[in-house]
């Protein structure tokens, strides 16, 4: 994979979910892997986008605050991206590292409260 790191050239990825980002980064410099780019396959890519359409759901974006049950849903959108992640590295495996990163974002406003 083509990236803004040094080298050039990624074989580090990870899985986080943002909004109005693609679902795979670079591990290495923290850019925006262009999703198209990612060799896996096309059933997998938009498993991966759906998924990440539904980041933030727990987020009450007017007023900037977390929806009721807001941690659960987080916690349920963590763990289905952990699922796709083990099949992003299963399809993957052999040509690149793959982790996934949790969203902590309902857990850390929780915790400031
Ligand atoms: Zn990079």
């Amino acid at each position: 994979m083509r990236c803004l790191c040094k080298q050039k050239e990624t074989k580090e990825l990870k899985v986080e979910g943002d909004v109005g980002a693609d679902p795979i980064w670079c591990n290495r410099c923290n850019c925006n892997l262009d999703i198209e780019e990612v060799p896996i396959s096309l059933d997998l890519k938009s498993e991966l986008m759906k998924w990440i359409g539904k980041y933030g759901d727990w987020i009450d974006w007017d007023i900037d605050e977390i929806v009721p049950n807001g941690i659960k849903l987080e916690d349920e959108h963590n763990k289905q991206g952990l699922n796709l992640t083990k099949q992003v590295q299963q399809e993957l495996e052999g040509q690149y590292m793959v982790s996934f990163s949790p969203s902590t974002f309902a857990r850390r406003y929780t915790n400031e409260k």
